[in-house]
């Protein structure tokens, strides 16, 4: 029987355990935190977008960064393969919006039990609070052959699965670790930053606008004058600057080291053209010819906002109606079309959903998750140079990569 070591108890981890399990493999799981799937039970708001839905085809899409790798994981083990697991074992689930699918409890903390009762059916050892220091390589076969804990205890093992996730939320657990133990083997890491996180802008934002959520408004992204990236959903205002789902895919095209001037233009009336929101405006101020600008703005926008558009209009917000102009009326139709935000930078790589960067693809054979450099090394989940965007598709790739690496780490050569 084979001996597997798979460090670290997330998503990608889990998996592979369960499956090098499945398919025979004497397995320990070690997890320096003392519980397993920390980071999993903050996923989603708390929900854990699982997976996607939607066909092959768009997953693969929605995987920015080198998601060619990952067709033969994806295909191997698709969203179905995911969500019949789970349900397998109990989880009940729900698809929503956008396909994400989530658990039908809303609760990722069902998520994660689910986890823990594929793991006992299969009989994984799981070692917790044990933090593992080392990869053991055979330097006469040049292979992995066990790891060492930072006790200084040595584990042997026919295959070692690194799945050590990235450097977001390092108190989660994730704190880099995957990224020595692949370079101490031989590996490349590419450079980390930081991907799906809020963005700092030049602009401040006043108090009230803090925590105010725009749903169905646009963003266009540019670089360097050139637009880049066009999203459509929902915005957040922070006191740093912008966030929420649009903000976080295109800081994925962001790269704050680079000296590209970035920019994000804001359109919050994207389902009305400049025509249709001119007469809009118009319509709203006739019905308020008397009154100040300020108050004439009240069922065209937020309330919250209404200060902040004011000053950037650059319009007394006492003038009354009838006494703003035509080109006034006109340069507010221009604001609220865009809005601009130049970038400053992004938040720091911590807060990041995923770390972007990592071991990088072509020295990992895609098709069974093994390094080319060393012999039953195999790597799975985030701490691969795979990055995706939201709704559910960076689980997704910690699930498929680690259904691929634990059925290859456990077969007999
Ligand atoms: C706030 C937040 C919300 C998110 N929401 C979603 C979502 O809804 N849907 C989605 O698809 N993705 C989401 N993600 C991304 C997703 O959580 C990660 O991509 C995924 O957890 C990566 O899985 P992993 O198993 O590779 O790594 P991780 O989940 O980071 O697990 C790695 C594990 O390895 C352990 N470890 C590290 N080093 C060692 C060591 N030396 N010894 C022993 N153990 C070690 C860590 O303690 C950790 O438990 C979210 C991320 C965050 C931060």
């Amino acid at each position: 029987m084979k001996k597997v070591v798979v460090v670290g108890a997330g998503p990608a981890g889990i998996f592979a355990s369960y499956f090098a399990s499945k398919s025979g493999a004497d397995v320990i799981l070690i997890e320096k935190n003392s519980m397993i799937g920390k980071k999993l039970r903050i996923t989603g708001k708390g929900r854990c977008n699982i997976c996607n839905a939607s066909d092959i085809e768009s997953i693969i899409k929605n995987i920015y960064k080198n998601g060619n790798f990952m067709y033969s994981s994806i295909y191997s083990f698709s969203n179905e393969d995911v969500m019949n697991v789970l349900k397998e074992h109990g989880l009940e689930i729900k698809v929503e919006r956008g396909n994400r699918v989530f658990p039908k409890s809303d609760k990722a903390i069902d998520v994660v039990k689910t986890l823990d009762r594929m793991l006992n059916k299969e009989g994984v050892k799981v070692y917790l609070n044990t933090s593992v220091k080392k990869i053991v390589l055979d330097e006469n076969t040049n292979s992995a052959c066990g790891i060492i804990t930072e006790n200084g205890k040595h584990i042997a093992a026919d295959s070692v699965i690194i799945a050590t996730g990235g450097v977001s939320y390092p108190l989660t657990g994730s704190t880099g670790d995957g990224y020595k133990f692949a370079k101490q083997c031989g590996h490349t890491v590419s450079k980390l930053k930081a991907s799906l996180v809020g963005i700092e802008v030049d602009k401040k934002i006043p108090g009230e606008l803090v925590g105010l959520n725009l749903r169905n408004i646009s963003i266009n992204l540019y670089k360097n004058n050139k637009k880049i990236y066009e999203d459509f959903g929902e915005l957040e205002f922070r006191n740093y600057g912008i966030d929420g789902p649009v903000i976080k895919s295109a800081s994925c095209y962001i790269d704050d080291e680079k000296n590209d001037k970035c920019s994000i233009s804001l359109d919050l009336k994207p389902a009305l053209s400049h025509e249709k929101l001119d007469m809009r405006i118009q319509r709203d101020f006739a019905k308020n010819m008397n009154k100040t600008f300020e108050k004439s703005l009240g069922e065209l926008l937020p309330k919250k906002i209404i200060d902040f558009v004011i000053e950037i209009s650059g319009i007394d917000k006492n003038k009354l109606v009838h006494q703003i102009t035509k080109v006034e009326r006109k340069n507010l139709v221009d604001l609220l079309k865009n809005i601009n935000f130049d970038v400053v930078k992004l938040r720091p790589i911590e807060e990041a959903i995923v770390t972007s960067g990592g071991i990088v693809v072509k020295e990992i054979n895609p098709s069974t998750m093994e390094s080319k450099f060393i012999n039953g090394l195999y790597f799975s989940g985030e701490v691969i140079d795979v990055d995706a965007f939201t709704g559910g598709y960076n689980l997704q790739v910690a699930f498929s990569t680690g259904y691929l690496a634990g059925i290859n780490a456990s077969s007999e050569k």
